[in-house]
């Protein structure tokens, strides 16, 4: 992309209601709009990022063995009054109605749809086990919208539910999501940890909130510092194998680590003292299993091997894809801007043109962005006729991992300058070799 012809409207000046570093500098690089409290519209350089993160998740539940489909935002009432639901909600539900009168609600979650189509196609425990999933748009009227995308009304999750005829194969899924999680948010260059939570409005007993530490986190949150030094890193994970999946839960849970909700003051202070922590932390997950909580009252029953009949075990799993861009801002940042980790950033690259208009900067700036495009990367070539400084500004601000400078002095000893955005670090080579190095 050649920024002259691009879409973005960067603010010079701290936007007064931005009241933490991710909401500011989203607003600054000109990632989204607010359009109404907790509603935003997403810019090209906030929609490019927002996408990249959702095909992060894709892959990884893909690779879990979960499968994609689509629910619609908006949802019948009947359906939440045979869960229960509808009256116990409350007013985070936004409810509708449409011209027949009819009762609607714009889905907070999917529980009670899902549910309903797996009963509708599902007869036999031979189908099972099954996971379904969706990236869908959701809406809670939150009492207190604030800080950008991170708790916003609408907003964008991943939600995933498992059918399974018996508790521990329920338990399996919910090992398998627990796993892929972990591979998800580290791809996203995140440090997320799994904290065991009180199941909320959702129900059930096991749960587990994924917890990005960060002082303008919501949450509070004790844990052992060990499970801070806990990755999955790149090893092999087979999700058919049931033993493997227990066995990276247990890994990574055994250790202390709580929110306020179930924090045990006394099991804490079993810690040693130097790991005790306590601390502010990001809710960007969280996987529950609640057994037949929805599948009994709706329904939702499987013919066993024996014949009988028994409703199936399930378990939800979400995470929250539009918060993640507030979240690794939060987590990956300098006074400049944004440093993206490059999983998730929006350009592979930027190429700054010291001198615009100058035939030899320009037409050597141009043979740099062919190559990277030529390697399969997305560069961004900063090509507008504006002051180095002000070219600089932005790419520190939007954050991307690469800068290629190009001027004319380094140009007659046929070098460029590759710029880290996250060391600061400068190194002068040939055009070729910076191209090279950016991945
Ligand atoms: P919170 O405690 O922050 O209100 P929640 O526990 O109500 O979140 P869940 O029902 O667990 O949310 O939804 C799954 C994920 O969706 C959460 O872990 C979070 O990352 C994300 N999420 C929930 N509410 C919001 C919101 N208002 N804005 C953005 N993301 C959200
Ligand atoms: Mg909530
Ligand atoms: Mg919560
Ligand atoms: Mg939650």
């Amino acid at each position: 992309m050649r920024l002259s012809r691009y879409f973005l409207p960067v603010l010079k000046e701290n936007p007064a209601e931005a009241q933490i570093v991710s909401h500011r500098y989203m607003l600054r690089a000109g990632m989204i709009k607010q359009q109404a409290a907790g509603i935003y519209s997403w810019l090209p350089l906030g929609f490019k990022v927002l996408r990249r993160i959702e095909q992060i998740v894709h892959e990884e539940q893909i690779r879990a063995g979960h499968i994609p489909l689509l629910m619609p935002t908006l949802q019948p009432a009947d359906l939440w009054r045979e869960s229960g639901r509808y009256d116990d909600y409350g007013q985070e539900m936004l409810r509708i109605k449409d011209r027949q009168d009819r009762e609607m609600l714009y889905g907070p979650t999917n529980e009670e749809m899902i549910t309903d189509i797996f009963r509708s196609h599902v007869n036999s425990y031979k189908d099972l086990p099954l996971t379904l999933y969706h990236i869908q748009w959701k809406f809670r009227d939150e009492m207190r919208p604030r800080f950008g995308v991170m708790r916003g009304r609408e907003f964008l999750m991943k939600d995933g539910y498992n059918f399974d005829l018996t508790k521990e194969d329920a338990l399996h899924a919910y090992n398998r999501h627990l796993v892929s999680y972990l591979r998800t948010y580290e791809r996203m260059g995140l440090q997320a940890i799994p904290m065991r939570a009180d199941s909320g409005p959702i129900g059930g007993d096991d749960t587990h909130e994924f917890l990005v530490l960060a002082s303008t986190g919501e949450s509070e949150v004790f844990y052992d510092s060990a499970v801070t030094d806990i990755r999955l890193g790149s090893r092999e994970i087979d999700y058919d194998d049931k033993a493997q999946c227990q066995a990276v839960m247990e890994e990574f849970t055994s250790l202390y680590a709580r929110t306020d909700e179930t924090h045990d003051a006394a099991l804490f202070d079993a810690i040693p003292e130097e790991r005790r922590k306590s601390a502010r932390g990001i809710e960007v997950g969280q996987i529950f299993y609640f057994g037949t909580k929805y599948s009994e009252p709706m329904g939702a029953t499987v013919v066993t091997p024996d014949g009988a009949r028994v409703p199936v075990h399930m378990g939800s799993h979400g995470i929250g894809v539009s918060r993640l861009l507030g979240a690794i801002i939060e987590a990956s940042h300098d006074d400049k801007g944004i440093i993206w980790p490059e999983g998730v950033t929006p350009f592979h690259a930027g190429i700054v043109n010291l001198k615009q208009g100058d035939a030899g900067t320009d037409s050597a700036c141009e043979a740099i962005y062919g190559a990277l495009k030529a390697r399969g990367l997305d560069p961004l070539y900063d090509d507008r006729d504006e002051r180095a400084g002000a070219k600089f500004a932005t790419m520190d601000l939007i954050g991307l991992p690469w800068r290629i400078t190009v001027g004319p002095r380094g140009l007659a000893a046929n070098k460029v300058e590759l710029t880290s955005r996250r060391t600061g670090v400068s190194e002068e080579m040939s055009p070729e070799a910076a191209v090279a190095r950016v991945v």
